[in-house]
């Protein structure tokens, strides 16, 4: 299998390489030349087996470079018993007879991001090995709060591989803060931007298609790549939670052999459905993905109406990880959808010019013959914590909570559908007390952490319980376009 741009550049790059490189010299993103197919027989043989097991039968039908032992090391190094606090990996937990919660948020940062987060330094490893590489990697990586730490996590004393994590100063929680200004490791560095997420993500992506800096870099060995969901090294490994839901629900007879299912997925740059979108098109039975926003709702709009558009205010919301108006995935989606690289190469550049472009009728029907949107307040989602949580005693964050208030406004009656739980509660300690009309304001982030843990009786997650004794390592901040100055500043620093 290889890998070329969705703009065009027929690059016809191995994984390994594609991984490596993260992003198409045209700016593009790598998508496989095809997609194989599964039959049912497949699904079937899952069932049986461990989430890391599933994994090693998954993975090769990508990494088609890859050895049976190098998969085999990269997945049991990343998916541990050390690293994810529940044995299952990503458990389904059922609140009734037609809906399940996929619960991704059981590895070290308590965000889904681990589930891709945790193997993609082992999948860069590896790859760099098979090239016989001499290159020191040095990661970029814009994050609306979740990324940044689970790839710092993941990237830590990687030998030869350096990461620098960008992040809004204004647009995390506290938590995700916390947890990466006190990020260890000789490796990593973190800058806070003034700007927001798109802001951060535009200020790397035009360091990725600065061809002299990078020639610069060059002569140094020094190569940038990315941890961000635009690399497939990220959102390869998302499709096998998909696989393992669905046999999961077999196992425990929830569901038929062969029957759809639909997937509701909180959603903001595109990643994580578009894994579902992968799994559908690999041959596993589903039948609608609902994409949820909260009230940043560009893709609602670009759903319903084929135009995306964002030109709109930026709300800062309490589903910070979802606050993003440029969906980079959504590219690799309109390939698929057209298999028209110059269509798509013209629709991101009016969407550069422009801020908006508009998908013919015939791409529109298609798209929706998969995907449904809507999107939910903040209002809604705080009702929904608290309604959920009285009704079936499970409490959910706020981004699961998008998910599932869209799910009633879109799913079908007796429809099964599972809803991707993408953060721990914990994370988003604050607006979740406060849907539960508990007030603390003025307590500090660990009287909370307590406070939610008398009321849920759920286990603190034990990377966010000894944040409170941490050193605050690092503290600087910076405009929106000194980024390159920082990551120079950096390089020199750290004299990578
Ligand atoms: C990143 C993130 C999302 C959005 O996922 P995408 O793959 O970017 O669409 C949703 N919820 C949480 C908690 C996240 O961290």
């Amino acid at each position: 299998m290889k890998y070329f741009s969705t703009r065009g550049d027929n690059e016809n790059l191995t994984s390994s390489n594609a991984i490596i490189k993260g992003l198409a010299t045209d700016g593009g993103l790598f998508v496989p030349s095809y997609i194989p197919a599964i039959d049912l027989n497949f699904i079937e043989s899952l069932v049986d087996l461990s989430y890391r097991e599933r994994a090693k039968k998954i993975l090769p039908l990508f990494l088609t470079d890859f050895t049976k032992e190098e998969i085999d090391f990269c997945v049991d190094n990343a998916y541990t018993e050390e690293k994810f606090d529940d044995n299952a990996i990503c458990p389904i937990k059922k609140l009734n007879d037609e809906t399940y919660i996929l619960e991704l948020w059981h590895g070290p940062t308590s965000a889904f991001k681990d589930m891709a987060l945790q193997i993609l330094p082992h999948f860069i490893k590896t790859s760099l090995k098979k090239q016989n590489s001499k290159e020191k990697l040095l990661i970029l990586v814009a994050t609306s709060g979740d990324t940044g730490k689970a790839a710092l996590e993941g990237f830590k004393n990687v030998e030869d591989i350096f990461i620098q994590v960008f992040y809004p100063t204004d647009g995390v929680s506290n938590i995700q803060k916390l947890q990466m200004i006190t990020q260890e490791g000789e490796n990593v560095s973190v800058i806070g931007i003034l700007g927001n997420f798109d802001d951060a993500q535009q200020g790397l992506k035009k360091i990725f298609n600065d061809e002299p800096f990078k020639n610069e870099l060059k002569k140094e060995n020094i190569t940038l790549s990315s941890a961000n969901s635009i690399n497939w090294g990220r959102l390869l490994p998302q499709i096998i939670y998909y696989f393992s839901a669905y046999t999961d629900l077999l196992k425990t007879k929830e569901i038929k052999l062969g029957e759809k299912i639909s997937f509701n997925v909180p959603t903001g740059n595109f990643g994580n459905i578009l894994a579902g979108y992968y799994a559908k098109k690999l041959g596993l039975p589903i039948n609608k993905l609902y994409c949820s926003s909260n009230s940043n709702n560009v893709l609602t709009e670009f759903i319903n109406t084929g135009i995306y558009n964002r030109n709109r205010d930026f709300h800062k919301t309490i589903s910070p990880s979802m606050d993003i108006l440029i969906s980079s995935n959504l590219e690799r989606l309109l390939y698929h959808l057209t298999e028209d690289t110059t269509l798509v190469k013209s629709y991101m550049e009016t969407l550069n010019k422009k801020g908006k472009y508009k998908i013919n009728d015939e791409i529109l029907t298609l798209l929706k013959e998969t995907f449904k949107a809507s999107s939910a307040s903040d209002m809604e989602t705080k009702e929904t914590i608290k309604e959920v949580f009285e009704k079936f005693s499970y409490l959910m964050d706020t981004h699961t909570a998008v998910a599932y208030n869209v799910n009633k406004k879109l799913s079908k009656d007796k429809e099964k559908v599972v809803i991707l739980s993408t953060a721990s509660p914990y994370k988003f300690t604050n607006s979740v007390l406060d849907a539960l009309d508990i007030d603390c304001i003025d307590a500090s982030d660990f009287v909370m952490l307590e406070k939610l843990h008398e009321i849920s009786q759920l286990d603190i997650p034990k990377g966010l319980k000894n944040l409170d004794g941490k050193n605050k390592i690092y503290n600087t901040i910076c405009k929106k376009d000194d980024i390159i100055n920082e990551v120079k500043k950096n390089i020199e620093e750290k004299s990578i």
